[in-house]
């Protein structure tokens, strides 16, 4: 008997996670269940994050959370539970495959038959974002070494565990070269030790183009999580319909299940959602736990309703369904059709079912770790970059000398172009001119000297050379 933790959540949550729940204990799941509440009614009664401190105990102490769709409130202080609950419990892998179910639901692409692995705890996620002028707000963008190599490595034993051929990775690390620049580089030294394994790299914007357009040529894909959020749901979209796929929060220690949609608030409380993706995330959550004879049972019977064509309002097509049901409905059908395997679609049988464990990250030998000079953000809200640029040389220290400014990453000074939109947002290069090095205390010298002559500067951002590659983005034009 395993306990868990689950919450019904908002909008359609309640209505999917009874059906899931009637499904899989009439299946026979050994399941002690404890229920805590989350999300909307948590948010409006004052608390921000949406989630209480016990509920927090309840979800560390059993380990294992089975989560509705939540509503976050519109507006500003609410944070996103999903996303702080992810990098809490260090859920650093989201696994959401997406197949199609040919010729039950109605899609484009019968072959279909991906997984796609998302990086769960870093990138744009990591919710730093700052007003810095009246013009400009900065979300930081943060990618981390051991953050790629776990998720890399997750992405190529999932694929050797459950036998798939092929590792495709999507950054776009032709214009952010340090961040997905890094995400590439790791994908690429792990790709050597699965030898077995083919392996490909493909610019986000064409992967994503031609993954709608032909997602029978991938199947297990890695990505960074702004990329793996938005492509995970047309992946699932395009499946049928973004009500069929779910998803599995992996951690070290916890893990969390979902349906990969949100909480359709326009559809609660009518018995009209599809309960399929959150079903999907309890068999995932039935295998993690090693009841994979009952995930197993629950699957072949939901693709057996599936293929009698007894499909909810989402996947209903006249060509193809048979009877259009609700949420209880449709729960009912796939309850009758326990012990049942499908006749057309291809029965699971799951075997291996325990978790992918990866090594303990290793810290690498510290590089050697030069700085070369200072980026000075500075607010100003005047349009000429001469101008600026005039006013900033006179703060040169015989240490460090203004050598370049860009405005949106575009170079302004020198040698502008005067076709160039400028904000009053100017990043302001200043460069070591003893040899290429320089230490932090002329940074305090250049400061000092921006203060004494009233120029606004909002931020620096030391520029450092590692093991004697200088790593930091040259100005557009440069
Ligand atoms: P959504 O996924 O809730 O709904 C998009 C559309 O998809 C809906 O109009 C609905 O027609 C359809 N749909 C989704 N799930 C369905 C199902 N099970 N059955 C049938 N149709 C279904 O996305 P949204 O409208 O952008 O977001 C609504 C709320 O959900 C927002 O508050 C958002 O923050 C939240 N959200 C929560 C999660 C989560 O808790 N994991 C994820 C995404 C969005």
């Amino acid at each position: 008997m395993d306990t868990i933790t689950i919450a019904k959540g908002d909008g359609i949550g309640p209505e999917i996670m009874d059906a899931t729940l009637e499904i899989i204990m009439a299946a026979g799941a050994q399941l002690k269940i404890e229920e805590i509440e989350i999300g909307e009614k948590v948010y409006l009664d004052g608390n921000t994050s949406g989630i209480s401190e016990t509920s927090w105990d309840t979800i560390r102490k059993n380990k294992i959370f089975l989560k509705a769709p939540i509503t976050t409130p519109q507006g500003k202080g609410y944070k996103s539970l999903n996303v702080t609950t992810r990098k809490f419990l260090g859920l650093y892998a989201n696994v959401r495959p997406c197949s199609s179910l040919h010729p039950f639901i109605k899609t484009k692409h019968p072959d279909m038959d991906i997984v796609i692995i998302r990086e769960n705890e870093e990138d744009l996620y990591a919710g730093i974002e700052h007003q810095q002028t009246d013009e400009v707000m900065q979300c930081l963008k943060l990618i981390s070494r051991p953050g790629c190599e776990k998720i890399i490595r997750y992405a190529f034993e999932y694929a050797k565990k459950y036998n798939r051929k092929k590792v495709t990775c999507f950054t776009k690390d032709n214009i952010m070269k340090q961040t997905d620049g890094l995400f590439h580089q790791v994908f690429k030294e792990i790709s050597e030790e699965y030898p077995d394994i083919v392996n490909e790299h493909w610019i986000v914007d064409i992967g994503a183009a031609k993954m709608a357009d032909t997602p029978e040529a991938f199947d297990v894909i890695v990505m960074p999580n702004l990329y793996g959020d938005i492509m995970s749901d047309v992946a699932a979209q395009i499946t049928g319909s973004v009500g069929l796929a779910g998803s599995a929060n992996i951690g070290e220690e916890c893990a969390m299940f979902e349906a990969i949609h949100g909480s359709a608030p326009r559809r609660a409380g009518q018995n009209l959602a599809n309960p399929s993706g959150l079903l999907q995330g309890a068999i995932m959550m039935l295998t993690h736990l090693g009841q994979t004879k009952v995930a197993e049972k629950v699957k072949n019977a939901w693709l057996t309703t599936i293929e009698e064509g007894v499909h909810t309002y989402d996947i209903y097509k006249d060509s193809v369904s048979k009877e259009k049901v609700g949420t209880k409905e449709f729960a009912k059908a796939v309850i009758d059709n326990l012990g049942k395997t499908p006749k057309n679609l291809k029965a699971v049988i799951y075997e291996d079912s325990s978790p992918i464990r990866l090594p303990r990250y290793e810290r690498k030998p510290l590089a050697k770790k030069e700085l070369m000079g200072v980026d000075m953000f500075v607010h100003w809200p005047g349009f000429d970059a001469d101008e600026i640029a005039s006013k900033l040389q006179e703060l040169n220290t015989g240490e460090l000398e203004l050598t370049m400014i860009t405005n949106r990453g575009i170079k302004v000074w020198p040698n502008g172009f005067d076709e160039t939109f400028c904000t009053d947002h100017w990043r302001c290069r200043y460069s070591a001119t003893q040899g290429s090095n320089t230490e932090k205390e002329h940074i305090i010298d250049l400061l000092k000297n921006a203060f004494e002559n009233d120029i606004d500067f909002i931020k620096t951002e030391h520029l450092y050379a590692f093991d004697g590659k200088p790593s930091f983005s040259l100005g557009q034009g440069q």
